[in-house]
């Protein structure tokens, strides 16, 4: 299976080129702030991808905030992707798992505080036989560098990580931490930015073979 893996689009989903493949998954920030017509947008975009809906898997950032603040907002916007919140799907056997919690970062959605109890439950719940993990923010020290050279990844996550061993963990969120990172346990980290620092959407699609 021949996945091809975005992030971080930022309402400039149209500036994609999204390769052929088999399944696509959007590791979350839609929007800028969530607005309904944008995600309908974004929506109306991935009809006229050569992708059934349940092929197509979305999960929210931290601008989607009317993900968070008003969930049904959800069932109206996407008719043709599949929005995973906190879930497994399952697609050719592979097990999926989406979350778009991360550490706080200014007072944005799915945020819960750095190295707290909530955030640890949120990484608790990912399944043991988790095969692709994505979540909206990075772990600590893979695809977390942030411009100002901080490494702002969420400690508790790499600790779930490395406990799963999930073959990949997809994610975005540190847009200048872009790039593809093997660990030293076997999981191999996709940072899959489309949008670079400035928010533009310069990155091309990250692509795994299952
Ligand atoms: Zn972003």
């Amino acid at each position: 299976m021949r996945i091809v893996c975005i992030s971080d689009t930022h309402e400039q989903e149209r500036s994609v080129e999204i390769p052929p493949c088999d399944l696509l998954i959007h590791a979350g920030d839609i929007t800028f702030k969530g607005d309904l017509h944008k995600l309908g947008a974004f929506d109306d975009w991935c009809e006229t991808l050569p992708l059934p809906k349940d092929r197509i898997l979305v999960c929210a950032g931290n601008h989607d905030v009317s993900l968070e603040k008003t969930p049904e907002v959800a069932a109206h916007a996407f008719l043709n992707c599949t929005y995973v919140r906190d879930a497994t799907v399952v697609v050719d056997g592979v097990r999926i798992y989406m979350s778009p919690w991360q550490p706080r970062f200014n007072d944005w959605a799915f945020n819960l505080d750095r190295g707290s109890a909530e955030l640890a439950a949120k990484w608790n719940a990912i399944p043991d036989d988790t095969d692709i993990l994505v979540t909206h923010g990075p772990p600590y020290g893979f695809g977390d560098l942030s411009v100002r050279g901080l490494q702002v990844g969420c400690e508790l996550l790499l600790e779930r990580i490395e406990q799963l061993r999930p073959r990949f963990h997809v994610c975005g969120h540190v847009h200048e931490g872009y790039g593809r990172y093997e660990t030293d346990f076997g999981t191999v980290v996709v940072n899959a930015s489309v949008c670079d620092a400035r928010y533009r959407p310069v990155n091309a699609p990250i692509v795994i073979e299952w």
